[in-house]
């Protein structure tokens, strides 16, 4: 995997995401709803936890296109860690696409599906496997 984007540091045991940004992501999926949206996760790992306190996203990042992530409408910043995108229906297992992007970008993933609310905000690393994450 290439190193990402000025965390060069990829060692964590403990991922935590800050409460305002699970509120941003829940506002934003429900706004966006029936369209999908994808939006990069901000954030830094220190002492071996990875703290996630802030989202990139745009209004342009929306799609119909079913489960496929456009990487080309992603804005890349240099504390992005990973990803988050949000599932129209109940299913927030990722696609065949969305394991593709994981692999190649981030270091963890969010799918948020459908009724949008905490409890339907499944994490992920890069290769797939579901990953606890604690809201702080
Ligand atoms: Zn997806």
């Amino acid at each position: 995997m290439e190193t990402i984007l000025g965390n060069k540091d990829k060692n964590f045991q403990e991922i935590l995401i800050e409460r305002d940004v699970v509120d941003e992501i829940i506002q934003i999926a429900r706004q966006s709803h029936p369209l999908e949206f994808v939006a990069m996760l901000e954030g830094k790992i220190k002492n071996g936890v990875l703290r996630i306190d802030g989202l990139v996203f745009s209004s342009g990042d929306r799609s119909n296109q079913g489960a496929v992530i456009n990487t080309l409408m992603i804005p890349i910043t240099t504390g992005t860690v990973g990803s988050v995108h949000s599932h129209p229906g109940p299913n927030a297992t990722p696609s065949a696409a969305d394991l593709q992007f994981f692999a190649k970008k981030g270091l963890f993933h969010i799918i948020i599906a459908e009724p949008y609310i905490e409890g339907s905000m499944i994490g992920y690393d890069t290769f797939g496997r579901v990953t606890s994450f604690k809201i702080v």
